[in-house]
Parts: structure tokens; sequence; C-alpha cells
């Protein structure tokens, strides 16, 4: 029989006589608590994962993406929504959207690591005709007024076109700035 020596509890660091030798924890609180701690990290590894995703240049944020990015469960964001505590832009059933300032003014910088990379984006956008939706396009697209659309190009300096009597914006640009991940 292999002779037993005591062990140092992973969790709490004690001291403590192997049950086996595979036991790490001393006692089954401790083992408990370690796993509740993983799966608590697991969770914000998962959830930085999906924060990361999110373009750091989109304006409008979904509900849970903006959960994931200021640390806020979803449920009570959709509530602060709900209770006008939170503006918010309806862009149809289910679609409703926050602006990404707005979060920033109520709860401080989103936890987003990319931000602290200064590393310069190139904007890939193309001003060819068949790139861009006209602003007519883009109202109706995502079911908001002209003039809304025309504000948050100025207001997110979203480059644009005239020709003739329209006026062109990318294509890109502009699904990302109000395309959120519908399917989260
Ligand atoms: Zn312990």
């Amino acid at each position: 029989m292999i002779k037993r020596i005591n062990k140092q509890c992973f969790n709490c660091g004690e001291e403590f006589l192997p049950k086996t030798v595979a036991s790490v924890y001393c006692s089954h609180i401790c083992s408990k608590k370690a796993y509740k701690q993983m799966k608590r990290l697991k969770n914000e590894a998962e959830i930085k994962g999906m924060a990361d995703k999110i373009p750091e240049s989109r304006a409008f944020l979904s509900v849970p993406e903006a959960g994931m990015l200021f640390g806020i469960s979803k449920r009570t964001l959709y509530r602060l929504v709900e209770q006008g505590k939170i503006p918010s832009v309806n862009l149809g059933t289910r679609l409703v959207r926050i602006d990404r300032s707005v979060m920033e003014g109520i709860f401080g910088p989103a936890r987003n690591l990319r931000q602290s990379e200064s590393v310069p984006k190139k904007k890939l956008y193309s001003l060819e005709k068949e790139d861009c939706y006209t602003i007519g396009e883009i109202a109706e697209k995502f079911q908001i007024s002209e003039s809304s659309v025309n504000t948050h190009i100025r207001k997110y300096s979203i480059p644009t076109r005239q020709i003739g009597k329209y006026v062109y914006a990318p294509k890109s640009e502009i699904d990302n700035l109000y395309n959120g991940n519908n399917f989260i």
C-alpha cells in the first residue's frame, strides 16, 4: 500500500490527508468552491470572447451585445430599456438598439480589450455606387426615418457621396452601424 502524505488543498491552501492519490481538495466544500470558480472563469472567458467580436465601430448595439460589453445582464438591460432609463432606438420588432455612447455615458468605458490596442484601423469601404445604399434605401431597410439616417451618418462620420440627386453611403459601414448580431 502506498503511504499517503499530506497535500496542500488547491482551494484553501490548508494541508490535508488525501483520501486518494488524486485528491486535490481538502473537503467537499473546497472542491465545490473550486468548481464554481472555474465555471465563473469559463463564463467570463466566453463573454470576453464574444465581446471581442463586436466591432468597436458599431455604434448601435443590440441588448445582448451591450450587456456583454458593459458587463450588465441582458435581463437588467431589457428592464432598464423598457423603463426608459436607457434610451434606445427601435429598429423593428425585437430589434432594440442602444447607442454605444449612451452606454458609455452611464456605465463608463466598455470592457472591450481591443479598445486599448492603439492599432489604427483601416477603413475598408467602397464608395462605388454598387457598394452603397441611398439614404432612402437605408431608411427603408432599417425602418427608420431619412432624417434619423442623416443624423446618424453625421454623428458617426460615415462617408457619403452625392451622385446626381442621391446621397450614397457605403453598405459595409451602414450594415455595421445598424446590424447587431441578431442571433445572440
Ligand atoms: Zn480546502
